[in-house]
Formats: C-alpha cells, sequence, structure tokens
C-alpha cells in the first residue's frame, strides 16, 4: 500500500472522502499562489489531483477535467508524456544535479545547441550564440535585464539604466520583473520596491478605434514608441516585450508588423530589444517560436515553461556574441556573476531535449496547424453569442472576451478568476470537467497539443455553459 493509500484508507474510515481529506490537510499547512487563501475552503474549492494524462488531469476522486490552460501554459505534449517521463527517469539514474559554475555536463551543451540552431535567425543578422540556464521564467526575465544593463555598463554607457516595457505586460513577479510589468494588482503593492520604467502604449489590436485595422493599431503605438525613445533613448538599455500576444495581460494580440517597427526601433536607438517568449514560445503560436513570425530576431530571447513540455523548471536566455563579448575581461564584477543553484540541471535540460525531440518526430507544428483550424471552427459562433464582445486567436490561443460587467474583476485589468463573473464561469467549467481560468472577463483556450476532437467539443460547450454561468444564467452545480 502507498502513502497516498495508506492515508485515504484511514480517512475513509473516519468518514472523509479521500478528496475531502487532501482539502483539508492541504488547507492546514500550503499557502497557494495567485490565491485570497479565505476563498479557498467553500467559494473556490481545491481540485486534488493525482494524475495527469495526455490533456486530461485526473481527480483524487476519480473526475477528469480537461486541461484547457495547459496548467499555466507549461503543457506541451500532454501530461505524464511517456517520452519526457523516460528521459528525466533515465537522467536521474545518471547525473541528477552538478554544479554549473566549473562543471558542465553533456544535457546543458546539448540543449544550448539546439536551442541556438532552432532560433530565429532571420538573414543579414547576427544570430544568437549563447545559453544562459536559469531555472524559472522570471529568473530568466531578471538574467535578460541584468544582461542589458550590465553590458551598457561595462561599455561605459552606465546612465542606461532604464528599461521600455508595454502597458498591459507581464513578465513575471520577482521584483524586477514585476518592474517591467503592467498589470496594477501584481505590481501596485510592491510599487515602492520597484525600479523605474518607462511604459510604452500596447499595440493590442482591440484597443483600435471602428475603422482601424489591426496593422494601423501597430504602427500608431509604434508611433508612439518611436516618440518615447526619440526623448529618453539614450537612458535606455533595453526594451522587453511579449511577441504577439500579452499572455496574462488577458491574451491580448497584435499585428506582426508592430515587432518589425520596434526592431528597427532598437537598432536605431542601439538598445538592445528582449523578447519574452516564456509563455509563446515552442509551437504556442503558430510557428516555433512568435518573432519568427515578424521576421525578427531579438537580442536576448527568455524560455522557459513549454522548454521541458511543461514537466521541470527550467529557463533559458539566448544572447547574441556581442552581448557575450561585452563580459569578457580580465575582471570579476565586469563578469556577469549571476547564479542559481539549479541553473542548467540535467534533469531539466533532459526533458527539455526529449521535449524537442517530440516537436520532430510528430511534427508538432505542422499538426497545431489542424488543430488551430479546429479550434478557430469552434470559436467562430462565439461571434455572435450576446454577451461576447471579441473572439481572438492566434496559433494555438483563443481568447474569447466577456462584455465588461461591474464585477469584471479588480481594476477591470485581466486578474485570474478575480471577479464573480469570472469565478461563476470557473466554477461552471469545473463542475462540467474543465479547467478554465478566466482573465478578468477573458476565457481562452491553450491547451495541450495533444487535444482530441471531443475534447475540443467539451471545451466550447462548456465555454458556452461558463459564459451563461457568468452572466447569472442556470448552472449545473
Ligand atoms: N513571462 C511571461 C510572458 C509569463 O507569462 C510568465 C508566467 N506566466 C513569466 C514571464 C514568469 O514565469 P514564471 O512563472 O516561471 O516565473
Amino acid at each position: 500500500m502507498n502513502r497516498h493509500d495508506h492515508d485515504a484508507a484511514i480517512l475513509a474510515g473516519a468518514g472523509e472522502s479521500p478528496a475531502d481529506a487532501w482539502r483539508r490537510r492541504d488547507l492546514d499547512v500550503v499557502w497557494h499562489p495567485c490565491t485570497q487563501m479565505r476563498e479557498h475552503p467553500h467559494a473556490l474549492p481545491l481540485l486534488p489531483i493525482a494524475r495527469g494524462e495526455r490533456e486530461w488531469l485526473v481527480g483524487m476522486d476519480g473526475r477528469r477535467y480537461l486541461d484547457a490552460v495547459s496548467s499555466w501554459w507549461t503543457c506541451t505534449h500532454g501530461h505524464a508524456e511517456p517520452r519526457i517521463a523516460e528521459a528525466i527517469a533515465t537522467q536521474a539514474r545518471t547525473l541528477e544535479h552538478v554544479i554549473l559554475a566549473g562543471c558542465t555536463h553533456e544535457p546543458a551543451v546539448m540543449l544550448a545547441e539546439r536551442l541556438l540552431a532552432i532560433a530565429p535567425r532571420p538573414p543579414g543578422r547576427a544570430p544568437l550564440s549563447k545559453v544562459f540556464f536559469a531555472d524559472n521564467g522570471s529568473a530568466g526575465v531578471e538574467v535578460a535585464l541584468k544582461m542589458a544593463f550590465h553590458w551598457f555598463r561595462n561599455g561605459g554607457q552606465p546612465q542606461r539604466t532604464k528599461f521600455v516595457a508595454l502597458e498591459n505586460s507581464y513578465h513575471g513577479e520577482t521584483l524586477g520583473a514585476l518592474a517591467v510589468g503592467d498589470i496594477p494588482l501584481y505590481r501596485r503593492v510592491y510599487a515602492p520596491l520597484l525600479a523605474e520604467a518607462l511604459f510604452a502604449p500596447s499595440p493590442d489590436a482591440v484597443l483600435a478605434p471602428p475603422g482601424e485595422s489591426a496593422e494601423q493599431r501597430a504602427h500608431r503605438a509604434a508611433d508612439a514608441l518611436a516618440a518615447l525613445l526619440a526623448a529618453q533613448g539614450d537612458t535606455v538599455c533595453a526594451l522587453i516585450l511579449e511577441p504577439l500576444v500579452q499572455c496574462a495581460g488577458g491574451m491580448r494580440m497584435h499585428h506582426p508588423a508592430y515587432l518589425r517597427r520596434v526592431r528597427e526601433l532598437c537598432d536605431a536607438h542601439r538598445i538592445f530589444l528582449i523578447a519574452d517568449e516564456i509563455a509563446v514560445g515552442f509551437g504556442r503560436t503558430g510557428t516555433m517560436f512568435a518573432c519568427e513570425q515578424a521576421g525578427i530576431a531579438p537580442d536576448l530571447m527568455c524560455l522557459s515553461k513549454g522548454l521541458t513540455g511543461g514537466s521541470l523548471p527550467l529557463a533559458a536566455v539566448l544572447a547574441t556574441q556581442r552581448i557575450y563579448d561585452g563580459f569578457l575581461d580580465d575582471s570579476r564584477e565586469r563578469a556577469f556573476l549571476h547564479s542559481h543553484s539549479y541553473t542548467g540541471n540535467p534533469l531539466g535540460c533532459a526533458a527539455a531535449l526529449a521535449s524537442l525531440g517530440i516537436f520532430e518526430s510528430d511534427d508538432v507544428l505542422a499538426r497545431n496547424r489542424t488543430t488551430a483550424a479546429k479550434m478557430s471552427e469552434r470559436a467562430a459562433s462565439f461571434r455572435t453569442h450576446p454577451n461576447v464582445v471579441d473572439v481572438r486567436q492566434t496559433g494555438m490561443i483563443v481568447a474569447i472576451e466577456m462584455a465588461p460587467g461591474a464585477d469584471a474583476g479588480v481594476d477591470g485589468t485581466a486578474v485570474e478568476i478575480a471577479g464573480g463573473r469570472g469565478l461563476r464561469a470557473y466554477r461552471e467549467a469545473v463542475a462540467r470537467g474543465v479547467l478554465l481560468r478566466p482573465l478578468g472577463d477573458v476565457l481562452y483556450w491553450f491547451p495541450p497539443y495533444c487535444i482530441g476532437d471531443d475534447a475540443l467539443d467539451l471545451l466550447a460547450a462548456t465555454t458556452r455553459h461558463a459564459i451563461d454561468a457568468a452572466f447569472g444564467g442556470p448552472t449545473c452545480a
């Protein structure tokens, strides 16, 4: 009898279901992320999950939940993917971890080689040619920000201390990453601790007034950025953005023309472009990396989440040779000393190599094109829904934005299951076996790539019920 069964047996004797027992034990000891813990026992009961299986999560009570959010956008090929599990197990029996300062190992070298080989590489531009490993997305963002600042400092331009970020952006929640994020609920409390950033208007296509196309909107936002850089560009070391989709900001999407303009502006002002592909990388938007759709390459590219297929925490920051060379010196202080204990962890690297192997062997990008078309068919019917104001899609991301309401969420911004309406939608979906976590008024589909047709049908039908429930219609709970 394993520990789980043992505990369940004891608790069943006490008249409590195993799922309820785990809920109770959890709330005794675990402090959850992104949660007002007071809501948990009643308004937001925890889902005790026993195992994962492709696009499904299986609860301890045997109920199945479609993971429509890919567990915070990490899961690419499905849960408990056997090839990734095998790679981790084999690596764990060989070398589970080794300090990466002064040592190296096969999975780190092979992963760096493969990432650089698939990184965006438009003709005429110096390629990304070095990989710095970290262990989660926010840490990767910190690395990129520090590298950009430090490079200019090493080069005799210490006055370049500022970062430009976009309105409605999200780059993580450590203090450096929060400083370049623009979601008030996450940022406001910590504002006194944050470095000052310059925020440029978002190119978000939804903000285009009637008659303006997404591309025109992109150009207008780029014009505003040009004005900002003309005024303050010589104090800036880097611009950071989420290419094509601002995910935590409510799955807001923009035209690739914006990225081309940003690339030109960064070059003109000699500042680095940091592409945060942590959420959109690894096939999510239709290409391996979102930057490819604009035909650009950044100077620094942050990867995490889908890097390991969603199995282990790992991040990688890809940098140009020019940036790397700016740290070569006799002085330790001019080196990039940033270090995390688990940087380049062999298990994470082995998982990432297995995940990249699956992209090739299963031709995942081609299959995603077919799946994205099926998502598009199912999303189309929401365009005429009376309570829906926008339906948008980029590759394997569909967002269905409900009409704004008084209880939409804190500040009306995209915060996960924030207000009464988001919570009602969430609860309705869970009762119907789908894990949907609305961002403010936005319900979105961000499924594991292996999602099947029946699961897509369930997702579409459940989304309709969730919207009804959000607007006070009949619920199944
Ligand atoms: N950047 C983006 C675009 C993200 O979506 C996230 C996470 N949602 C992060 C950075 C931070 O990653 P992590 O949660 O692993 O720190």
